[in-house]
């Protein structure tokens, strides 16, 4: 069954302090239990105890990162395993500042995505095409093409781990956003390149990402594929981020 889902990417940002402010305010205003929304937080890595001692169950937690390889001499790496045993069930892989700053291609992001499932947790890839290709009309065949290659090695049994975060690299912290139809039309293209790929497309969730807003998320929550948000920027307000996490059409 399609989630609905809105993840907190807080990236390379936080504190103890900020861990104890945000996830307090957040767990108090008991965001999404009783709506039904699955409310993830992404913290840096070396917060995800306290985030989680902090929620106390109330909310689901993932990592920004993992590696390609399962254990060994890989110095500075952390395995899907270890996030496991940490208590996460979410992994970001594949995200557009991983890709760019990173080097991370789409065989690398497969690898990851491999170790992920292998180790039980749920792979959130992101895709997304940068300006240019926009503009020169390829945003459909880029996107396509990371679904394919990053999903490759998915099995039959593992689909239900799954989920697609579509995020334009021109909206990734530019506060630019496509519009609900673009976003919309984008995410029915993924769709159907996921039917192509045999996977139960109509029960993998599809997040959309880049500068989503208070002022912004409840359009994009309106479309039909849209199925909640991977927030960067506005996951660190606790405002922001409740009210985005309550932006979804009632009775949805
Ligand atoms: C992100 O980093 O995944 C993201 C969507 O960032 P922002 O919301 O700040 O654009």
């Amino acid at each position: 069954m399609r989630r609905k889902i809105v993840a907190g990417n807080w990236k390379m940002n936080g504190s103890k302090d900020l861990v104890q402010q945000l996830v307090g305010v957040i767990c108090d205003h008991a965001v999404g239990l009783d709506s039904g929304v699955e409310v993830v937080i992404v913290p840096p890595a070396p917060y995800i105890t306290l985030v989680q001692q902090q929620a106390d169950g109330k909310l689901a937690l993932g990592i920004q990162n993992v590696s390609q390889w399962q254990s060994g001499a890989y110095t500075g790496e952390v395995s899907a395993d270890m996030a496991k045993d940490l208590g996460c069930w979410y992994v970001l892989v594949g995200h557009s500042e991983r890709r760019q700053l990173f080097g991370e291609n789409d065989e690398v992001v497969a690898r990851k995505v491999g170790q992920v499932l292998e180790s039980g947790l749920t792979a959130m890839l992101c895709v997304g095409e940068t300006l240019e290709q926009r503009e020169a009309g390829e945003a459909e065949r880029v996107v396509a093409g990371q679904i394919k290659r990053g999903l490759a090695g998915v099995s039959a049994d593992q689909w239900s781990r799954v989920v697609v975060a579509y995020e334009p690299v021109w909206a990734i912290g530019t506060g630019k956003t496509a519009t609900a139809e673009d976003a919309q039309a984008m995410h029915a293209e993924i769709r159907s390149v996921l039917e192509s790929m045999k996977a139960p497309s109509e029960e993998i969730s599809v997040l959309y990402g880049g500068s989503v807003k208070a002022d912004n998320a409840a359009a994009l929550f309106s479309e039909p594929d849209i199925d909640g948000g991977l927030i960067g920027g506005a996951s660190l307000k606790a405002d922001e981020f409740i009210s985005i996490c309550r932006a979804f059409p009632a009775g949805s």
